[in-house]
């Protein structure tokens, strides 16, 4: 019987994997992959049989069951059987399902952690989410609840919402309901980390405004002290000291 290698991608170009998820890629027989990785990590299991178990948003019971079969399946087959995910196996990667299948077959698993959404979007924009004095708490949440209902709180100093895309002008209105007021500052980055990637600012009144920019494209909204630009000389600052390192 083998064993199951639960890989976080990272969210968008190859390189953005961990050392230890490229490594260990590299010795899957089978690599079970979601719909947002990356098509090049492929050169890192050549010989690997690539399976596509991809869906976006979220997907029903019978699509999860079947990959939980797969999973269980392949393990009985070869050696090293690699679930390839997205950003981080454990935020919104419905890992506990296919945990829980793989410990009731007798399976044994490893996780090795990636590179979240929210993350590389803060990096992408050179938002830092936490701030010294008004960021000391970051939630990531899902605008979207189990029964596809959207939902909006306001937990945390800095709010980053997943699976929001499709409803932002309705996230807006249920912001302010929680309490947030209107004027906050939004940021909405899609397909953070590809080449690709897209960045639009906002508040939560002008937030409806971001729909068509990023129609179609997996995004994460950041809400709240952690989405707001750096002052302008902070910004002004790195953006000289990265021109003087290209140039020096
Ligand atoms: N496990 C993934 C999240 C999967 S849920 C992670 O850790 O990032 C899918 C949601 O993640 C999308 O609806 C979108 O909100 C977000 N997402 C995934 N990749 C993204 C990317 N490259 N840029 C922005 N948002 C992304």
């Amino acid at each position: 019987m083998g064993r199951v290698i639960f890989i976080g991608a990272g969210p968008g170009a190859a390189d953005l994997i961990t050392v230890r998820g490229a490594r260990l890629l590299a010795q899957a027989d089978v690599v079970l992959f979601d719909a947002l990785t990356d098509p090049a990590l492929r050169a890192l299991a050549p010989s690997a049989a690539w399976i596509n178990v991809g869906k976006r948003g979220f997907c029903d019971s019978t699509g999860q069951a079947t990959i939980n079969a797969l999973l269980v399946k392949h393990a009985n087959e070869v050696a090293t059987v690699v679930r390839l995910k997205g950003g981080d196996p454990s935020v919104f990667g419905r890992l506990e399902e296919e945990l829980e299948a793989l410990a009731q077959a007798g399976i044994g698993c490893e996780v090795v952690p990636g590179v979240t959404a929210a993350i590389a979007a803060a990096a992408a924009t050179q938002r830092p989410l936490t701030r010294r004095g008004g960021g000391r708490s970051v939630s990531l949440t899902t605008a979207m609840t189990r029964e596809g209902q959207l939902h909006a709180a306001r937990t945390a100093d800095t709010e980053v919402f997943y699976m929001a895309g499709k409803q932002l002008a309705a996230l807006s209105r249920r912001l302010v309901k929680a309490g947030w007021p209107a004027e906050t500052p939004v940021s909405v980055v899609s397909r953070a980390g590809w080449p690709d990637q897209l960045h639009s600012d906002h508040t939560i009144a002008t937030l409806g405004r971001a729909s068509m920019l990023h129609a179609g494209r997996p995004a994460v909204v950041a809400v709240g002290a952690g989405a707001a630009p750096l002052a302008q000389s902070i910004a002004a600052q790195s953006r000289s000291a990265v021109q003087a390192s290209a140039t020096s």
